[in-house]
């Protein structure tokens, strides 16, 4: 049986990417020598970050005021090295609270500085984004999840501020052309549409940092990554090598804009099929839907688990609802192919028809 995948991460990676990336554990470049057993500090994998790096400038259009780095600890820990090296007593983050990632990154930041969170939208279950944001004037930065990943919303045009702008862009990262020089820090896990789990990308303009008056340990300055080109301790070789064959099959694709036609084809088709069965209901606000992850439900809730288990047997993985939200979600990454989403709205459809 043929699967789909729709895992929200990690997820899909495209069978090319796979495909190197398992002919690098045996010969990595023709040394020999698998990439799990060459040093992080030979020419080879030297140019592997450099190449990833030049390729994300290239996509981002970002110039040499950016720094781009290739870090540890997973999104989660930018919830506390964005403020750790952005805020002090003196500052102040503004934090839109969309939905569970957006909560943490408030969360993280309070332990370093005053935190205003400036969009909770829990009173409609985080089912729109706030756009209407009161941005205290003397905040030190903007913080939004471009994505939310768990809610299924997105921002399609971002805020104006005079802050800073960061952005947790985890799992909407290169997913169409987007305006990155708006952000002054960008960062994103890898696992979901840029590589696999180990890796986080993190994208600085350089003149932002250095401001507080904070003892930074090294491991979590992002200066000292910069000073060591991303190579300040061993970093996750592995991972960074396969964002890497990521990153050249997007440019091999032509690109963002072929990203964005392909994953709007394919958020189309599916929030056209929802909208036009009466047995799905997407309670997102049009406006806000997300083209990476789409959240649903059935409109007979009773109907739920007779739904995810044809799904099942018809090889739909990974369509369940995050735990605290229930229902459907289904992602649609760079890397999911437009038949997969046909494939799950015609089993949509049959389904519909038979309840
Ligand atoms: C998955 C995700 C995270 C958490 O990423 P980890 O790499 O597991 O720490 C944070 N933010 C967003 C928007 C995500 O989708």
């Amino acid at each position: 049986m043929q699967l789909h995948n729709f895992n929200s991460g990690p997820s899909i990676l495209p069978q090319e990417v796979l495909e190197k990336a398992a002919a690098a554990i045996h010969n990595f470049n023709n040394t020999g020598l698998s990439i799990l057993e060459i040093g992080h500090r030979t020419s080879h994998f030297v140019e592997v970050v450099k190449e990833a790096q030049t390729i994300v400038k290239r996509l981002m259009d970002i110039g040499d005021d950016y720094e781009v780095l290739f870090l540890q600890g997973g999104a989660t820990m930018q919830f506390m090295q964005v403020p750790m090296n952005l805020l002090d007593e003196n500052g102040l983050a503004a934090i839109c609270d969309n939905g569970v990632w957006g909560n943490k990154a408030v969360k993280e930041a309070s332990l370093f500085g005053p935190v205003k969170v400036v969009s909770d939208t829990a009173d409609k279950k985080h089912t729109y984004i706030n756009k209407a944001l009161d941005i205290p004037s003397n905040a030190t930065y903007l913080h939004i999840t471009t994505n939310n990943t768990v809610e299924g919303t997105q921002w399609h045009s971002y805020p104006q501020t005079s802050a800073l702008l960061v952005g947790d862009m985890s799992s909407d990262i290169f997913c169409r052309p987007t305006n990155f020089k708006a952000f002054d820090l960008m960062y994103a896990g890898a696992q979901k549409n840029m590589g696999a789990a180990g890796v986080t990308m993190v994208v600085v303009k350089k003149e932002i940092l250095g401001k507080t008056n904070r003892k930074i340990p090294a491991i979590l300055d992002y200066r000292k990554h910069i000073e060591a080109g991303s190579l300040l301790n061993t970093p996750p070789v592995f991972s960074i090598y396969v964002s890497l064959l990521t990153l050249r099959w997007i440019e091999a694709q032509g690109g963002l804009a072929a990203m964005e036609k392909l994953n709007l084809a394919k958020s189309n088709l599916l929030y056209n099929t929802i909208d036009s069965l009466s047995a799905f209901h997407c309670p997102i606000a049009k406006e806000d839907r997300s083209i990476m992850n789409a959240v649903f439900f059935l409109t007979d809730a009773s109907k739920e688990e007779a739904f995810l288990a044809l799904c099942k047997t018809e090889g739909m993985i990974g369509v369940k609802g995050y735990r605290t939200v229930g229902g459907i979600r289904v992602s649609m990454y760079n890397a999911l192919p437009y038949s997969s989403v046909e494939a799950f709205c015609n089993l949509m459809k049959s389904f519909a028809e038979k309840i």
